[in-house]
């Protein structure tokens, strides 16, 4: 779809793709984050988020508001105490909606794997995580990895059943 987009088209021309492939190019072609930064992760994500690093050249928005937002990432330590509002947050998105894992504490509690208590292993227990981002933080760099992979799931994808956590209740 993007190669034919690049290409000239002669005398008011057209082009045949499916109905599939013009809705993933739009909505790859458009992601808005919501940025749920919950401990050091999160200074990355804001960095990421910064001029420095022009995520608009990507079409890739950050967003403040769930109901805006078709892309939660997840940048920190989870504790059991905000398990409950990433998930109340996640269901005021409207779907299609992804989610982002950024770094060791919420993809799997990290350094509080074995003794944190207080700390949920792996925030994919509490809502469906489409990429996980590796690192104790990881880069911009890294993260910006993990939305070019998001995007590439996203152009695959298919309209016929759409993906939502009543799939893990
Ligand atoms: Fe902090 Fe490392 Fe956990 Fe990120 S993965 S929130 S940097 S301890």
């Amino acid at each position: 779809m993007q190669g034919l987009l690049d290409q000239k088209i002669e005398n008011g021309g057209f082009v045949i793709t499916k109905t599939e492939e013009l809705l993933n190019w739009a909505r790859l072609s458009s992601m808005w984050p919501l940025g749920f930064g919950l401990a050091c992760c999160a200074i990355e994500m804001m960095a990421t988020f910064a001029s420095n690093y022009d995520l608009d050249r990507l079409g890739i928005f950050p967003r403040n508001s769930p109901r805006q937002s078709d892309v939660m990432i997840v940048a920190g330590t989870v504790t059991f105490k905000m398990a409950d509002r990433i998930r109340r947050l996640y269901q005021q998105m409207a779907e299609p909606r992804y989610v982002i894992s950024m770094g060791s504490c919420s993809n799997c509690g990290g350094p509080y794997w074995e003794h944190g208590y207080h700390v949920v292993k792996g925030v994919d227990r509490i809502v469906p995580v489409d990429v996980y981002v590796p690192g104790c933080p990881p880069r911009p760099e890294a993260l910006i990895g993990g939305l070019l992979k998001l995007q590439d799931k996203i152009r695959k994808e298919t309209i016929v059943a759409p993906k939502g956590i009543e799939a893990l209740l």
